[in-house]
């Protein structure tokens, strides 16, 4: 039997949901990257479409990605049937079987979905954060990102020294890209263009849009499940803050606002 845990710091990567000091941080953080970055270099999108396959074939191969038999597999495959591209960016899904509840997308289109993240949804609300996801990389939100990963002070050396070609990067540094890239943060804006990118996927699925507003209840039940149980030391960051819910709220009144009745949560 798989041991589920609460990792919120997982969530947080899926939805950037952060309070003020926790943003505050981030945004020094990546000024002072950015600052590195003007005198450092540009990265071509050649050098960024190498990056990136290394990063994710890594990922690939350093995470339990289940087989074409395994019922995650299959579940997935069925819910995404026929989502090829994205803004022409080619789509391809995979399940990492692990207990983090999570997903993420990279800007090449490779779309990462944990098992632990569908054990606790239903496919309408899986959907919806997938179109989630979709949505960062329609918008470039994942380039950018990646980019702003690719600039820290433990890999911009490694980036820098190569001329016009992509690096192979070491275990270690890969390790600390994956960890640039957890610890990123989309702004609310960004947040709220793929809430919306999210939620009108649903539609053009014929789904209802409610899915969305369920997707995040979901996690917010997990979030104050963690909160009461202590379990993890980031709690403290994400106690209190405002946006989970006024996240929930704007989906919710969308949807009414459109005359979708509102399904009777599962
Ligand atoms: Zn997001």
């Amino acid at each position: 039997m798989k041991i589920k845990s609460i990792k919120l710091i997982a969530v947080a990567v899926m939805l950037a949901i952060a309070t003020p000091a926790f943003a505050q941080f981030n945004k020094a953080k990546l000024i002072k990257g950015a600052g590195k970055a003007v005198q450092a270099m540009t990265i071509t999108d050649e050098q960024m479409a190498a990056y990136v396959k290394e990063y994710i074939d890594w990922m690939d191969k350093h995470n339990p990605v289940t087989g074409p038999d395994n019922e995650y597999t299959k579940r997935l495959a069925r819910l995404t049937e026929g989502l090829t591209s994205v803004e022409g960016i080619p789509l391809n899904f995979k399940v990492y079987d692990v207990i983090d509840v999570n997903a993420f997308a990279c800007p090449d289109g490779s779309v990462r979905v944990f098992s632990s993240l569908m054990d606790i949804m239903t496919d309408e609300e899986l959907l919806g954060v997938i179109g989630h996801e979709m949505g960062h990389v329609a918008h470039k939100d994942s380039k950018k990102a990646f980019r702003q990963a690719l600039l820290t002070s433990a890999l911009k050396d490694a980036v820098a020294s190569t001329n016009g070609v992509a690096a192979a990067l070491t275990d270690s540094q890969l390790g600390s890209l994956g960890e640039a890239l957890a610890s990123a943060s989309y702004s609310q804006k960004q947040e709220k263009a793929a809430d919306d990118y999210g939620y009108e996927f649903l539609k053009a699925h014929d789904k209802n849009p409610w899915a969305m507003a369920f997707s995040f209840r979901r996690l917010k039940a997990l979030q104050e499940q963690a909160g009461a149980q202590k379990t993890s030391k980031m709690n403290q960051l994400f106690s209190s803050h405002p946006d989970l819910d006024l996240r929930i709220q704007r989906m919710e009144e969308r949807a009414t606002k459109e005359g979708f009745a509102q399904p009777e949560n599962k």
